[in-house]
């Protein structure tokens, strides 16, 4: 038997109830998501925030039982706050950021710039290395360097090779691209994105200085992401110049072999730098492997990876529909974000490409620099774009980056404290929706949001530790 005398529960405050329920599982959700990811300080935060919203909802109902929220400023409050909610929601989801213009790269590159992959900054690092293993077999690092970082893909007889005689017909290109993205999962990319290969694109020298003789129809753009774990700086070391100095310790666990050293380094360091050389170089293992299952059905394919490739990547892929070019110049993915890795394979086998995406990243980086904010050396620039070549995007200074990376060859602060640095879980990519939607209020909550949890946090402050012991920048 209901109490006559004990007040009705209004629609309002039944309202409120059901929309702070809302809450509580995306709560939980973020908490376990958060758990799985280490990251304690948003374990924390979004456990108190459900334990707050739960207090609020029996508060409400106690109040509302109480007859306490029947007062007119009681029930005009509550109306006032559902109005406020309602335009507050609305104003996530209309968009009203203005998308970049000029990110059609198709139509807007110039392409007049001439790609000499000699000139790359940071191409000389390894020439030294080249030669340094071309006169002495003693140099421990460059031999670990090799060994786990390119050694095992035996680049420079597998990128491209024999063709088979027996062509096979290729009658269905829609079903021949679903089954080539299909077989590059299984040898171990990620995410797979084909796109037409514009001559724009392909350097005219490679790293060593000769022409570049390509003339494929087709990029595929094989996508991979480090592991979330690997994602952040480790703290500069004491290190003089790379290669030539690097502790020998470092050297002997990334070879596997033993030397003895007064240098102590953490043993987390060492495992960070080696998963980190095998993914890279797992990902040229990936290209070299389809290339050699393409050339087997009778077509050409070449492998492209690290300083092995004779295309552009960042562009290629964009135009693949891999993702979108970030401020801090690296290729944003919403799977996972900037810490990619994408070898390229090139091909004239039929193949359907996909098409440039707009997931609302580059606008997002409009209302974000966190990677700016991280950069020890401030390569990645602050504030709006400019044009480059014909596109409205942000160039981060090259020769700064590797300069910094030549002592500091861990950096990544850029990577990590990037809001897009996520695993690919379901909250996140809810987040990677919301954002997708342009909504200026968006942004700037998921911003704070992401401020609040604590993600990059670490990255943007070993970042900035680094940038105050920098007294000048190598060059
Ligand atoms: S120096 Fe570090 S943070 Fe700056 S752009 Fe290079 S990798 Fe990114
Ligand atoms: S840190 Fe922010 S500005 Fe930089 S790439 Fe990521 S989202 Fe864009």
């Amino acid at each position: 038997m209901t109490d006559p005398t004990r007040p009705r529960m209004r629609w309002y405050t039944l309202l409120w109830v059901l929309l702070l329920s809302l809450f509580i599982p995306l709560g939980i959700l973020l908490a376990t998501t958060a758990l799985a990811e280490h990251e304690f300080r948003a374990v924390a935060v979004s456990l108190g925030a459900t334990l707050l919203i739960i207090g609020l909802i029996l508060l409400l109902l106690a109040l509302s039982r109480r007859g306490a929220l029947e007062s007119l400023y009681a029930r005009r409050g509550l109306k006032a706050g559902l109005a406020v909610t309602a335009l507050f929601t609305a104003s996530l989801v209309i968009p009203s950021e203005a998308s970049l213009p000029r990110k059609d790269i198709r139509r807007f590159t110039t392409g007049t710039q001439a790609y000499d992959a000699s000139t790359q900054p940071g191409n000389e690092i390894f020439t030294q290395i080249e030669k340094k293993q071309a006169s002495s077999d003693k140099d421990v690092m460059t031999f670990s360097i090799f060994d786990v970082c390119v050694g095992k893909v035996s680049h420079r007889v597998s990128r491209d090779g024999e063709v088979s005689p027996n062509r096979v017909e290729v009658i269905n290109p829609g079903i021949l691209t679903q089954k080539l993205k299909a077989d590059a999962k299984a040898l171990g990319a990620d995410v797979v994105g084909i796109t037409e290969l514009d001559p724009r694109f392909v350097f005219q020298k490679d790293n060593e200085g000769n022409p570049v003789r390509l003339k494929h129809r087709y990029a595929i753009v094989l996508g991979k992401g480090l592991d979330y774990k690997l994602s952040h700086p480790t703290a500069p070391l004491p290190w003089q110049s790379l290669y030539s100095s690097i502790p020998e310790e470092v050297a002997a666990v990334l070879s596997g072999r033993q030397v003895q050293t007064a240098t102590q380094i953490p043993e987390e360091t060492l495992n960070e730098y080696r998963e980190t050389l095998e993914f890279f170089s797992d990902g040229g293992r990936t290209a070299v492997e389809l290339a050699s299952l393409i050339r087997s059905y009778g077509y050409p394919a070449r492998a492209h990876f690290g300083r092995w490739s004779e295309v552009q990547v960042v562009p290629l892929a964009i135009m693949a529909g891999l993702g979108e070019l970030g401020k801090n110049g690296m290729l944003v993915n919403p799977a996972f974000g900037p810490r990619g890795s994408f070898p390229i394979v090139t091909t004239d086998l039929p193949l359907i490409p996909d098409r440039q995406v707009d997931l609302g990243i580059q606008e997002f980086c409009r209302a974000c620099a966190k990677c700016a904010d991280a950069c020890p050396p401030r390569a990645v620039p602050q504030g709006d774009p400019a044009l480059v070549n014909g596109l409205l995007r942000w160039q981060v200074d090259g020769t700064k980056c590797f300069s910094y990376i030549k002592t500091n060859p861990k950096c990544m602060a850029c990577v990590g404290a990037c809001p897009y640095n996520k695993k690919d879980y379901f909250v996140h990519r809810l987040a990677v929706t919301a954002i997708a939607r342009k909504s200026r209020v968006m942004n700037w909550l998921m911003l704070r949001l992401d401020n609040l949890l604590g993600y990059g946090a670490r990255s943007v402050r070993v970042g900035q530790e680094a940038r105050k012991t920098l007294v000048r920048v190598p060059q």
